[in-house]
């Protein structure tokens, strides 16, 4: 489909499709409350608020950049489909692939949508205001720009205080307005958006609701608590008995939407309130939730289960807190002291030192607390890389605890990727089955906890979805940052929910905002992709020899007259920083057995309208040391010359860093390289 956008571009931008409306108010009800006024008491009813921001015009300022418009008509975020037995994005997924307007209608938006809860502190009285964040993201915007915050919207904020006194009704009617939209979407007609191209029909469904498990199940209208209830599960039926007995997902009764409805009617036709509370305790649901009213939707499998909580705040620290226990208590072969002492000074690279985990005290170890070892989900994980380092000369690595630590390292390693095989999905499938079987017979005295459980979804999940790294909060959870920040800048807590709701539209309009006729297109999420250290022009031979170097690989002619190549100290492409150093490596490829080959990053070369060209010595991948959950490299004897990659070319964009064991290097790569083979 070609669409011929060139005359388009030139059309003026009408303006007024950047002036987003204020958002709405919505009243959820009164409360009375006693306020001084002139040294008198008084009654006074107060509102409950929150803040709704229409995703219609949301959605019809995000359309009014042709770079974006042209990736929807284009389908562009499809286009790498071919191989049915790889999956690398959701359209890859059986439930796209099954959806009714999705498989059928290639421009039709997808959404997705998120919520969660964050805590922003008036600096000037250091009173904490919890707030109720509501995101959502076009997933037909191309992978690497739905990495950047700036393609996250908001579309309803509540402050936590209001949330809280409606408790189930105030998640509802927060998506109340939300659902009717997405209602027009739905439409066979779609709804009509004005953009470069005129006037323009498209329709629109919720492709999945990403939240951690009581954000979820509160807002599907299960019983959000998983600890107390019956049912713990919104994809089956399990009880924690069953948890604790059963390894593999087709060993459950599974929810559908039609067992579902079964459910909620037994539950609103229950002829008493006892049979009532007996039914809604019996299947684990409170009530029907308004997301039953969206298109095409399935809620018992379009809230998949966030693979960040999931592990980075709920497994690892569980299984990680036995394992030092045992470590630490029962076999006294390292004391906490010591296991903080290889904590604190692990050689880390630049990429990793941000996240270095801190140092973990006695009370963290209790069974009990839940604190997630005192870390945050980036440094729990990048802890998870390096206890095989820190802890290998004090273990014995066949013992079962060890083994069950390794296995869930494994499981992570596939769930993580970004690209991913049918075969690895079924390996994986075995491999949740292995570790919670062995879980439960190195840890008897243990339960499996609800997040364990969910493994058992998981390998379903990546079928229905493809890689869980596309749908995982972590991106999410990013922008609460910028909302943070913004609270801050207002310095105006009155009201905040109203206050960040209003500022946020005028930056959201701000950002779109462009001077004249002929401005390039400059979607506010294109903007910064890259950003430069310093530089110096190579001049002469140097330019010479670096157009010969490049040209070995890719297939340039540069006009020196008209064309330069910078060298660069440092490049940020896309939020990745590239710098050039003795330990910083880039995967570029995948050798003749499937393993990944490193790098070393040398130098940095950039030319205008070609890209940035990284300038590695190789080095050889040894083999992958299973103890360590991580590749040994060697320098290779014999130089064999400079290998260049383009940065499209990279395998993944991560910098790597090598750790040492003795005269040993080893890079630790966190999704399985593997997995896609
Ligand atoms: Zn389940």
């Amino acid at each position: 489909m070609a669409y011929q956008l060139t005359s388009a571009l030139n059309i003026t931008i009408i303006k007024n499709l950047y002036i987003l409306k204020e958002p709405v108010k919505k009243v959820l009800g009164k409360h009375r409350k006693v306020c001084k006024r002139n040294n008198k008491k008084r009654i006074v009813e107060v509102e409950d608020t929150f803040y709704y921001i229409p995703i219609l015009l949301s959605l019809q300022q995000q359309l009014s950049s042709p770079r974006l418009l042209l990736m929807i008509m284009t389908a562009e975020a499809q286009l790498h489909q071919g191989n049915n037995a790889i999956f690398t994005d959701f359209c890859d997924g059986t439930l796209f692939k099954k959806h009714p307007m999705f498989s059928s209608d290639e421009k039709a938006l997808q959404l997705l949508l998120y919520y969660d809860d964050i805590n922003v502190c008036n600096p000037l009285t250091n009173k904490p205001h919890k707030l109720c964040l509501f995101y959502y993201q076009l997933a037909n915007i191309v992978p690497i720009y739905r990495s950047k915050l700036r393609s996250i919207k908001l579309f309803a904020v509540c402050s936590y205080k209001t949330f809280k006194r409606y408790k189930e009704k105030a998640m509802q009617e927060i998506l109340e307005p939300l659902v009717s939209d997405v209602q027009l979407l739905g439409r066979d007609d779609g709804y009509t958006f004005t953009t470069s191209l005129g006037q323009v029909k498209l329709r629109g469904a919720v492709l999945a609701f990403l939240a951690d498990t009581p954000a979820s199940h509160a807002s599907a209208g299960f019983k959000e608590g998983v600890g107390g209830t019956r049912r713990k599960c919104r994809h089956c039926m399990a009880t924690f008995d069953s948890m604790q007995e059963y390894f593999e997902e087709e060993l459950f009764e599974l929810r559908d939407k039609d067992t579902h409805e079964e459910h909620l009617c037994s539950i609103e036709n229950a002829p008493s309130q006892y049979l009532r509370q007996y039914f809604s305790k019996e299947y684990g649901i409170n009530q029907r939730s308004v997301l039953c009213k969206l298109p095409y939707f399935d809620i018992t499998k379009q809230l998949p289960q966030d693979i960040m909580h999931i592990f980075l705040e709920g497994i690892l620290e569980y299984e990680i807190k036995l394992c030092l226990n045992y470590l630490i208590k029962d076999q006294q072969v390292i004391t906490l002291d010591k296991l903080n002492y290889e904590i604190k000074h692990f050689p880390l690279g630049y990429t990793d030192e941000k996240n270095r985990p801190i140092l973990i005290k006695e009370s963290d170890l209790d069974m009990k607390s839940s604190s997630n070892l005192g870390q945050t989900a980036s440094r729990m994980w990048l802890l998870s890389q390096m206890l095989p380092f820190g802890l290998e000369n004090c273990i014995n690595v066949l013992c079962p605890q060890w083994n069950s630590f390794m296995t869930l390292q494994e499981i992570m390693s596939i769930v993580f990727c970004s690209e991913i095989s049918q075969v690895s999905i079924l390996y994986l499938k075995s491999t949740v089955k292995r570790y919670l079987s062995n879980f439960k017979a190195t840890y008897n005295h243990m339960n499996i906890i609800p997040k364990q459980h969910y493994l058992v979804h998981l390998p379903t999940q990546m079928l229905n979805f493809g890689p869980l790294i596309r749908c995982w909060c972590m991106r999410f959870e990013g922008k609460h940052a910028y909302f943070k920040d913004l609270a801050k800048k207002i310095r105006n807590f009155k009201n905040l929910p109203y206050s960040l709701a209003t500022r946020n539209q005028q930056m959201e309009s701000a950002n779109f905002i462009q001077i004249g006729d002929n401005q390039p297109d400059m979607h506010p999420w294109s903007k910064e992709d890259i950003r430069f250290g310093n530089y110096t022009v190579l001049r002469g031979d140097h330019a010479v020899d670096a157009e010969s170097y490049i040209s070995r690989f890719y297939d340039i002619h540069l006009d020196f007259h008209v064309q330069s190549i910078f060298q660069c100290n440092q490049i940020e492409i896309y939020g990745t920083k590239y710098k050039p150093g003795l330990n910083n490596f880039l995967l570029f490829s995948l050798d003749d057995a499937g393993f990944p080959l490193f790098g070393c990053l040398k130098k940095i070369w950039f030319i205008e309208d070609n890209g940035c060209y990284f300038v590695m010595e190789v080095f050889n991948t040894i083999n992958f040391n299973e103890n360590l959950n991580a590749f040994k490299i060697e320098a290779q004897e014999l130089a064999s010359g400079y290998e260049i990659a383009s940065h499209s070319q990279l395998k993944d964009h991560h910098v790597y860093h090598s750790y040492r064991r003795s005269n040993e290097r080893f890079v630790v790569t966190r999704a399985n390289v593997l997995a896609c083979e």
